[in-house]
């Protein structure tokens, strides 16, 4: 079933949802599943998986000589997804991404998706590889998220890139990503919020934001949104903190704010147990209040790590 569709059957009721990572090559589909059964007690529609780029390694080899490697730390997010749809019966909501993908790939991957059932994706350009200091596209791939999105559309559309087959349709619901602190990259948020409503008016059904510790952030978000024309659901992406580190990891990966009240509290606490139990205690509060909001979903990064994110729903479901 469509995202939108979970949302609408709701009527008004705040839904739950998350997000996994692939494990690590080599893990097996074990781990997923140990991510997933502690959370089914909250009825999760829909469960994301997400997509990750290859990378470089480099192999010194007896000669000398240096290779470079182009390798996949996560690979598995299809087959991932039609194990969650076929053990839970839950919706599975793949990441796509550009990074990684020639067109021809994309348009494969999307008739794999529509075979194995699935309704929904969630559209990306996807991170820059670690071994690059910026985004650098795939030559025959895509170079931004409204490029990918505008070829999920035409496949919706009946219009493939490669042969005529109008009469196979595709039929997902599309979601994209949004930034309640602005995309680092961007210049600034006016140019962010172009973006989005290009996707939104090219067909993207759904958006889902970037994590965010401030409540006030992600009011003033919906509101520019609204403001701007968007107005399709906007699904809160939730991290709780679990280690003092991450003072310093999420600003810096995911280019967000910590408030000041959040970041003082977890640097008095004693040990990282207390941390993790304020970083859970302030999500708490959090969800109470997007609920009272009227957030569709609540929408959990759970990092495959489910416990922090079961105490918090058991506290507010
Ligand atoms: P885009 O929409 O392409 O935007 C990238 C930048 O370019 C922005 O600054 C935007 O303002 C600008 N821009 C957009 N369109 C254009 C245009 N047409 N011309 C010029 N400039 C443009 N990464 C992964 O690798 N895998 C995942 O599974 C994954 N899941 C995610 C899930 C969520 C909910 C979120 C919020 C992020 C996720 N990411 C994931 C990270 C994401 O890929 C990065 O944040 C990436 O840097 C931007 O993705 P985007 O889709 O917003 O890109």
């Amino acid at each position: 079933m469509k995202i939108t569709e979970h949302i609408s059957k709701a009527a008004g009721k705040t839904l739950f949802s998350f997000e996994l990572l692939p494990p690590i090559k080599g893990k097996s589909i074990n781990d997923i599943y140990n991510a997933i059964d502690p959370l089914m007690e909250f009825n999760p529609p829909f469960i994301d998986v997400t997509y990750h780029r290859e990378d470089y390694i480099y192999k010194q080899h007896d000669s000398g000589l240096l290779e470079k490697l182009t390798y996949r730390k996560r690979p598995g997010t299809v087959a991932i997804c039609a194990a969650i749809m076929n053990r839970y019966k839950v919706d599975a909501v793949p990441h796509l991404i550009c990074g990684g993908f020639t067109k021809e790939e994309t348009e494969n991957a999307l008739i794999d998706l529509q075979f194995l059932g699935i309704d929904n994706v969630l559209v990306l350009r996807g991170d820059a590889r670690h071994a690059d200091a910026h985004f650098v596209p795939t030559p025959g791939g895509h170079a931004y998220a409204t490029e990918l999105l505008n070829q999920v559309i035409e496949m919706n559309n009946g219009k493939y890139l490669y042969e005529d087959h109008s009469a196979f349709k595709t039929e997902f619901c599309v979601g994209v990503a949004g930034y309640p602190e602005k995309h680092f990259e961007s210049p600034n948020m006016k140019t962010d919020f172009k973006y989005l409503k290009q996707k939104v008016d090219m067909g993207a059904e759904f958006i889902v934001t970037q994590m965010f510790f401030d409540n006030q952030k992600y009011v003033d978000f919906v509101r520019c949104c609204r403001e701007n024309g968007i107005n399709v659901p906007i699904i809160p992406g939730l991290k709780p903190i679990t280690a003092s580190k991450q003072l310093i990891s999420l600003p810096k990966i995911f280019h967000i704010d910590l408030p000041e009240d959040l970041s003082e509290a977890i640097s008095d606490c004693k040990n990282e147990a207390a941390v993790k139990e304020l970083g859970i205690e302030w999500m708490i509060a959090q969800c109470k209040e997007l609920m009272a909001l009227g957030a569709p979903v609540l929408h959990f990064y759970t990092m495959s790590n489910p416990e922090p994110t079961r105490k918090i729903a058991q506290a507010i479901f």
